[in-house]
C-alpha cells in the first residue's frame, strides 16, 4: 500500500474513534446527568443564600431585642426619676409624657420589626424545606441515572479503546511526515484526506485545476487549494 492508502485506512479508523468519542459526549444520559448536576448546584447555592439571609435576620432580631431592652431600661429610669422628683409645672409633665411616648413608640416599632422578620423567617424556612425536598428528589433521580450512566460509560469506553487500538494498529508503516501532515490538516479539517471525485475535492467540492488532478492521479501527495485537505485517488 502506498503512504496515501495507508493514511486513508488510518483515517477510516480515526473517524470511527472520533465518532464514538463524540457520541459519548452527546449521550442523552450524560446530558441529563449534567443538567441534574447543574440543578443540584443551583439549589445548593439558593440554600446557602437563604441561610445567609436567615443569619442576617437572626442578627437583626438580636439587635432589636437589645434596643427594646435598652428602651425599657430608659423607661424605668424615667419613671423612677418621675416618682422621686415629681415635676410641679405643666411643661415638665408634658416633656415627661412626650419622652415616655417616644420610648413606647420606639419599642412598638422594634417589636413590629421583630414580628415582620419572624414572619419572613418562617417564609424562608418554608422555601428551604421546599428546596431541600426538590433537591432530594433530583438527587434520587441523579443517583439512578448515574448508575445507568456508569454502565453505559463502561461499555462505550471499552468500544472506544477497541477503536483506538485499531487506530494505533493502522498507524504502523505511515511515515512521520505523512502523519504530521495528517494531524496538521486535522486541526482545521476533519477528515483530513479527501477523495478525488469528478475532478473535484471530495471534502469541499471545489473543482480542481487539471495540474492538481494529474498530480493526485500520479499518487503524489497534494493538497486541495481551497480546503487544504490531502487529496487521494482510490
Ligand atoms: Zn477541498
Amino acid at each position: 500500500m502506498s503512504q496515501l492508502e495507508l493514511l486513508w485506512s488510518y483515517q477510516q479508523a480515526d473517524v470511527e474513534a472520533e465518532r464514538q468519542e463524540n457520541a459519548m459526549k452527546r449521550s442523552p444520559t450524560r446530558q441529563r446527568l449534567l443538567k441534574h448536576q447543574e440543578f443540584l448546584r443551583e439549589q445548593k447555592a439558593a440554600n446557602a443564600h437563604i441561610e445567609e439571609e436567615v443569619q442576617a435576620m437572626s442578627d437583626r432580631i438580636d439587635a432589636l431585642k437589645d434596643a427594646i431592652s435598652h428602651a425599657e431600661d430608659q423607661l424605668k429610669a424615667l419613671s423612677k426619676r418621675y416618682e422621686e422628683n415629681r415635676p410641679d409645672n405643666g411643661d415638665d409633665v408634658q416633656t415627661y409624657i412626650q419622652e415616655v411616648q417616644r420610648l413606647l413608640q420606639n419599642i412598638s416599632g422594634y417589636e413590629q420589626e421583630v414580628r415582620r422578620i419572624r414572619k419572613d423567617g418562617a417564609d424562608r424556612d418554608a422555601q428551604r424545606r421546599d428546596i431541600i425536598q426538590r433537591a432530594a428528589n433530583v438527587r434520587k433521580e441523579y443517583d439512578d441515572l448515574k448508575a445507568k450512566y456508569d454502565v453505559e460509560y463502561a461499555e462505550s469506553k471499552k468500544k472506544l479503546e477497541e477503536l483506538r487500538a485499531i487506530v494505533a494498529e493502522r498507524s504502523k508503516g505511515i511515515e512521520p511526515e505523512y502523519m504530521e501532515k495528517y494531524k496538521a490538516i486535522k486541526q482545521h479539517s476533519m477528515p483530513p484526506l479527501a477523495q478525488l471525485s469528478n475532478d473535484q475535492c471530495g471534502g469541499c467540492r471545489m473543482s480542481l485545476p487539471s495540474a492538481v488532478v494529474r498530480t493526485v492521479r500520479s499518487g503524489k501527495p497534494v493538497e486541495c487549494e481551497s480546503c487544504g485537505r490531502l487529496l487521494i485517488q482510490l
